[in-house]
């Protein structure tokens, strides 16, 4: 069975959250420094890159202090769930999409990653 989410790109995922939320380049979350080194790359998800802030010394990822941080589904289901929002489809039909990929639990899991 053909899904949505198995036709996204995981790594082009992480590449459009770091284009949305560091369109000049990656900055750190707790001081706002440029001055970051790239720290490998997460356990589980090999696309999700780490980082330490030079000035702080905080560490954090792509998903660091986002929506997405702590979800437990990856990022291109996400993903997916967000442009099937933007295409105004029911939680149903976006469950379906996902093949029930999202627990959806009354649609506020989809809603709340729209904010
Ligand atoms: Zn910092």
């Amino acid at each position: 069975m053909l899904t949505l989410s198995k036709l996204i790109d995981e790594d082009k995922c992480y590449e459009t959250i770091r284009t949305m939320r560091w369109p000049d380049g990656v900055c750190c979350t707790d001081c706002g420094a440029k001055n970051i080194t790239k720290r490998g790359k997460h356990a589980t998800y090999s696309a999700r890159q780490r980082y330490i802030c030079g000035e702080c010394g905080r560490h954090f990822d792509d998903l660091t202090d986002t929506i997405f941080a702590g979800r437990h589904q990856p990022l291109k289901t996400w993903i997916a769930c967000l442009y099937l929002m933007g295409l105004n489809v029911s939680n149903q039909q976006i469950a379906d999409e996902l093949q029930n990929d999202v627990p959806l639990g009354g649609g506020m899991m989809c809603a709340s990653a729209a904010k």
